[in-house]
């Protein structure tokens, strides 16, 4: 959690206006009463309304909520949006978790631009899920293969001028 809080401040460091106005109207949405606090209720109105509640951890609430004091307050709610709105929302495949950090995705799939089979290490070191391709590479390793050592026959891609999380 250390790292998307760290990640999720360098990003707001470096917001477009643009991308101001929307951190602030994701706020305004969480924070429905206007007290300038997200507290449980609204933080599960809003994965209710927006259908997150199956891939959120349970505990996500307490890992936002850095000071303990039980609401989320706006800096605690810059790592939400990036969490949502900056990495996306990926969801393993396998199990439905939201994916942050390490995870593997499909090198077919990726490579084809479809959409991404995405599995979390746990489901990929159990073979817990059913899909037509077998290679995977984690996404750290997809970032830094490029053209050169990427063999998978017609389907070489630049994958290094396609990157994985395009803001
Ligand atoms: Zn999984
Ligand atoms: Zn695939």
């Amino acid at each position: 959690m250390e790292e998307m809080r760290g990640a999720a401040m360098a990003y707001y460091a470096n917001m477009s206006i643009d991308q101001q106005q929307k951190l602030l109207s994701f706020y305004k949405s969480l924070d429905t009463n206007g007290d300038g606090k997200v507290s449980i209720p609204e933080y599960l109105d809003f994965l209710v309304k927006k259908g997150y509640t199956r891939h959120m951890p349970s505990n996500l609430f307490k890992l936002l909520d850095e000071n303990n004091d039980g609401t989320l307050d706006f800096e605690e709610c810059v790592t939400f949006f990036y969490m949502i709105n900056v990495r996306r929302l990926v969801i393993c495949d396998g199990c439905g978790s939201y994916l942050w950090g390490l995870y593997f995705l499909c090198v077919k799939c990726y490579s084809a631009r479809k959409r991404t089979y995405d599995l979390c290490c746990s489901c990929y070191r159990n073979k817990n899920f059913i899909h037509a391709h077998s290679n995977f590479l984690d996404n750290c390793a997809l970032l830094r293969t490029n053209t050169k050592n990427f063999e998978y026959g017609d389907e070489q891609t630049c994958i290094s001028a396609y990157p994985l999380q395009s803001p």
